[in-house]
């Protein structure tokens, strides 16, 4: 399978890690919107957000631990931030591997549409 995450994941794709454990990989976005954007992602190839299910849920649970615990390392839990995960052309997904976008640092755009 030919997929920039994965590749990124097993070390092929340079990046700039923020946290790796068993079932997650977070690695700064390259182009940030914000002070803090940070891509948090399974290891485990899962296309989008359409495709969790009862099978991988327990990967996303752990994906949203792992989202509060570098919010509060970023020092923005307070603050407040956004976490985001784009399906599909209308949202504007163009890596089709499951990422969870962490942003702020910063007070953010309210428009959500
Ligand atoms: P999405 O529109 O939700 O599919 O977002 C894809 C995100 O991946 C964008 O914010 C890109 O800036 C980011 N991105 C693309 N390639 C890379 C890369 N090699 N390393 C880090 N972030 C990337
Ligand atoms: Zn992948």
């Amino acid at each position: 399978m030919d997929c920039l995450f994965c590749g990124i994941i097993s070390g092929e794709i340079p990046s700039a890690k923020i946290y790796e454990d068993d079932i997650v990989y977070a690695f700064n976005d390259i182009n940030p919107a914000a002070p803090v954007h940070i891509l948090v992602i399974p290891k485990v190839h899962i296309a989008s957000a359409a495709d969790i299910n009862s099978g991988n849920s327990d990967v996303i649970a752990h994906i949203f631990e792992v989202i509060a615990m570098i919010a509060k390392e970023k020092g923005i839990d307070k603050d407040g931030f956004r976490v985001v995960a784009n399906v599909g052309e209308n949202a504007g997904k163009t890596i089709d591997h499951l990422h969870f976008h962490l942003i702020g640092g910063k007070k953010l755009d309210l428009k959500m549409g």
